[in-house]
């Protein structure tokens, strides 16, 4: 193995940098994930060598080899974070060693190997420093960054790949919503579940997404936005939607989300909320809740609201739930109170509106 004091990252700027005026042009409408930044971040590894060759280069296609082992067995994972500028001006990231402590966890469950915290945390920082002119302009806008990791040998044995890539990109975000909705429906699936105990829930891999594409399209099919995952074993249980973590506020001050048991991705934004949800006095509780429990507090109005959360689409009302056997709104169907306050609580420390009194916010420059 590698020293991890010798993992020091090359930094090479584009020779071809882009037209100011283009990119400025670019950032005024950026959409979520169709405009990336000019450079990214690449750290190799080999079961002889260990990490070694970190760089940060021009971003540029890769060349890979047709019998890549991740091209036929799907050992990857990734992240999700995203930069912002702070109401002063400096540049920050919102909790960054809870994404390079997840990255670990994800590759012990895919037995890949532990890409260590700081160089996670170095590729990021460096590569926002050199991309730093790739803010978008836009009302809530913020660099998306995506760091991975992928088996890259060349081999079709089924075992663990020996050589493996990391790689960081940016991706210049506005709002994730197409309509920047108020609220969104979402769409119960009852045919396919996303996680089964034992399985990869828990762990942000690419195949987690690859199987819930199709539920995913029957959600679209159904003009819904998103569709709400049910445990594999019962059918019974909510878990969360394709990419985020749920939330249901009751009318008796009770915060209920699903417990982390390994089939739902613990999100970092969740745990954020959790935080903030308990310093506002509400009684937070990780319990199991059922779709029928759901559509009962619903029409009873013990449920007030319900909301979903993550990086990307920080916190959103969930308006209305459709399934094969019918739909129901929750309240009439648009945001909710207790939703926006969370969500203005936590954008407002991410933007450093108001005081970082749980040191979440890593300034950078
Ligand atoms: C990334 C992700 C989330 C949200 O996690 P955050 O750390 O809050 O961005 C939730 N569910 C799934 C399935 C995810 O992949």
């Amino acid at each position: 193995m590698a020293n991890d004091d010798t993992l020091e990252f090359t930094v090479e700027k584009t020779t071809s940098p882009i037209d100011p005026a283009k990119r400025e042009q670019f950032l005024e409408d950026p959409g979520f994930g169709n405009l990336f930044t000019e450079h990214m971040a690449m750290v190799h590894y080999t079961d002889e060598k260990g990490w070694h060759n970190a760089r940060i280069q021009k971003r540029e296609p890769i060349m890979m080899d047709p019998a890549s082992s991740v091209l036929h067995y799907a050992q990857e994972i990734f992240e999700g974070m995203k930069a912002y500028r702070l109401a002063d001006g400096d540049t920050a990231l919102f909790r960054p060693e809870q994404n390079a402590q997840r990255f670990q966890r994800s590759a012990k469950r895919m037995a890949m190997p532990e890409l260590p915290e700081v160089t996670f945390l170095e590729s990021v920082e460096k590569l926002v420093d050199i991309d730093r002119d790739w803010f978008p302009s836009v009302e809530g806008g913020s660099l998306y960054l995506r760091p991975f990791m992928f088996a890259s040998e060349v081999f079709l044995g089924v075992r663990p790949s020996r050589e493996y890539l990391y790689m960081v990109i940016a991706s210049p975000a506005g709002a994730y919503f197409k309509s920047g909705a108020p609220a969104i429906t979402i769409w119960v699936s009852e045919d396919y579940s996303r996680a089964a105990p034992g399985g990869t829930g828990a762990a942000k891999c690419g195949g987690n997404y690859a199987a819930s594409l199709v539920a995913q399209a029957e959600a679209i099919e159904r003009s819904c936005d998103q569709v709400v995952f049910l445990d594999a074993a019962e059918g019974r249980w909510v878990e969360e939607l394709g990419g985020m973590n749920l939330f249901f506020v009751m009318d008796d001050g009770r915060l209920i989300t699903p417990p982390v048991t390994g089939t739902i991705l613990p999100g970092i934004t969740r745990e954020s909320i959790i935080i903030l949800a308990k310093e506002e006095g509400l009684d937070v509780v990780e319990e199991p809740y059922s779709i029928d429990q759901w559509r009962d507090d619903a029409a009873s109005g013990r449920l007030l609201e319900t909301f979903a959360c993550g990086t990307a689409a920080v916190v959103t009302s969930v308006g209305t739930v459709k399934s094969s056997t019918g739909e129901f709104k929750i309240a009439s169907g648009g945001p909710g109170q207790l939703t926006e306050k969370l969500r203005q609580k936590l954008v407002d420390i991410q933007r450093g509106v108001v005081e970082d009194t749980h040191g979440w916010v890593k300034r950078l420059f």
